[in-house]
């Protein structure tokens, strides 16, 4: 069986990027979009120093993380092996960017050309399918798609992808891995163990790496495929599913009993002068949804193609992303009918587990993204659990406030006990053990004061302190402000968790260790490391 693939040797190459440039010419690329690249990276102190050229692309994974975080199947993976989009299904929602571990896909956000208007050879090769969706490299397939039974892609250079054939050093080498006549394959059996970048991460890349040399960690950038709009697609879509889920754990959804008028059942979740009016309930049994609604729409505005926003139920099988929206859209649809049309228990319990689905997808979604640490760790969908339903809470504190009344008694313990939960889960999830240096360094920012004044000061001790002493007996007025401290804290976390810790994964952690001899590994650790030692 075909499997394409590619050798690299690190010995071999000098940086001088003419693969970046063949790879753009060959793929009519647009400017700020590289399929490839080589990274020039320095490492050591002087006087044991180094410098390594590492061309990066398409690790065309056997088991590839961005397969599983497209929500609509527009990522395909061949029989032999290459990793692909079809462009006409992708939405440019970005799941798979932050999925994978070695930044290899990019969003075309719109149209550019390298001197304002489009120049006679980018409209040669300028393909408009690309614009507002996720590309990335395919190994030049429609170079050796079809060719003759006697051509030998990686050996015939009109075969072989741009990157190869252009290498001045002979650096790259293309070819069948599972083919030993093929230059890849007899390459790699020449020269030994090659290594795999990320290779812990468990993607089975189908790109070796020769002769890599001692690389130490670089700088890390923070992830820049969402922004805002997701964190408030994340904050609403868990205040919104949190609020029902409250509502309807608490005995009555305040939804009301009859379609859109009359108010006749249950214990009122606040007494005072507004308990029972009609106005209020409605608000309880529709923000939910509405909130769900301002998060969907969030994601369909950052996306580059929204109109094509159906296709993201497509793979509910494989991407949480796809669960989020099928829950989403159920969990909207069936409490719209109870609130609206038919109250029935059933309904009301089946729309709140709908809305734990979208919390929990959403915990998911980050919990599987292997291109950035801080998010890609177990905990993560209880943080959005507990997050969820303490939004719901601090959201019933201010919705009482508005209705002019007092909540009901149980609601005052409960939303205290929700901050002292969701502060232990924040605390808990800081203290995650760190597999990488990565993480670490998305912790030590998420613990700086700005972000544990925000969300652990605003978002947890603050409202605690105010529900404590309402509870007391000192007064409600700390009600609402104890509501509204929640929410905001809830918002900080969300926005630091994906603006400020989504550090992308650092490229040559243990870059190498497989192949190296166990004296040449212990020539990693750096010179003053070892002068301590
Ligand atoms: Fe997907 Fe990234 Fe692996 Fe390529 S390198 S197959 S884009 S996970």
């Amino acid at each position: 069986m075909t499997r394409w693939g590619m050798v690299v040797d690190l010995g071999r190459c000098v940086g001088c990027q003419t693969c970046t440039i063949a790879c753009k010419m060959e793929n009519g690329l647009p400017p700020g979009t590289l399929w490839r690249t080589v990274l020039d990276v320095e490492g050591g102190e002087y006087p044991d120093v180094n410098r390594a050229f590492v061309p990066l692309t398409c690790m065309h994974c056997a088991d590839p993380p961005c397969y599983d975080a497209c929500p609509t199947t527009a990522t395909r993976v061949r029989g032999d092996g290459i990793v692909w989009i079809d462009n006409a299904l992708c939405i440019g929602c970005g799941s798979c960017v932050v999925a994978c571990p070695y930044q290899a896909r990019h969003l075309i956000p719109k149209e550019r050309y390298y001197f304002g208007a489009a120049t006679p050879p980018e409209l040669a090769t300028y393909d408009r399918s690309r614009i507002g969706i996720c590309t990335k490299c395919h190994f030049c397939f429609h170079k050796f798609d079809g060719a003759p039974a006697a051509v030998m892609p990686g050996r015939d250079a009109e075969y072989t992808p741009a990157c190869a054939s252009s290498c001045i050093a002979n650096a790259i080498v293309f070819g069948d891995l599972d083919n030993p006549e093929s230059p890849a394959a007899r390459l790699a059996a020449q020269r030994g163990p090659g290594a795999h970048m990320l290779e812990h991460l468990g993607t089975r890349p189908s790109v070796v790496y020769l002769n890599v040399p001692r690389i130490e960690r670089q700088p890390p950038r923070l992830q820049s495929s969402w922004h805002g709009l997701a964190v408030s697609n994340f904050f609403f879509g868990t205040a919104g599913t949190g609020l029902y889920l409250l509502s309807t754990l608490l005995g009555q959804s305040g939804v009301p009993q009859a379609p859109l008028l009359g108010w006749s059942g249950g214990a009122p979740l606040w007494t005072g002068p507004a308990a029972g009016l009609v106005a209020v309930p409605q608000w309880v049994g529709l923000l939910g949804p509405l909130l769900v609604a301002i998060g969907l729409l969030s994601v369909g505005a950052e996306a580059g193609r929204p109109l094509r926003g159906f296709n993201v139920l497509r793979n509910l099988r494989r991407s949480w992303m796809a669960r989020e929206s099928g829950f989403a859209m159920l969990f909207m649809l069936l409490a719209l009918v109870d609130t609206l049309f038919w109250p029935h228990p059933l309904l009301r319990w089946a729309a709140a587990l709908a809305g734990l689905g979208v919390t929990l997808s959403q915990g998911l979604i980050l919990a599987k993204a292997k291109g950035v640490p801080a998010w890609n760790v177990r905990i993560m969908p209880l943080v959005f659990v507990t997050s969820s339903v303490l939004a719901g809470a601090g959201a019933l504190l201010l919705l009482a406030f508005a209705a002019g009344a007092a909540p009901s008694a149980g609601l005052v313990p409960l939303a205290f006990g929700l901050c002292l939960a969701d502060w232990a889960v924040w605390r808990t999830y800081l203290a995650t053990p760190a597999k990488t240096a990565t993480f670490s360094q998305a912790v030590a920012v998420l613990k700086r004061p700005v972000h544990a004044w925000t969300v652990v000061g605003l978002g947890h001790i603050v409202p605690a302190l105010l529900l404590a002493f309402a509870w007391g007996g000192y007064g409600n007025w700390a009600l609402p402000l104890a509501g509204a401290a929640i929410v905001a804290g809830g918002l900080m976390a969300k926005f630091a968790l994906v603006r400020k810790a989504g550090f992308l994964v650092d490229l040559f952690d243990r870059f190498g260790e497989s192949a190296q001899l166990p004296s040449e590994r212990s020539e990693r650790i750096s010179p003053a490391a070892a002068k301590a030692a």
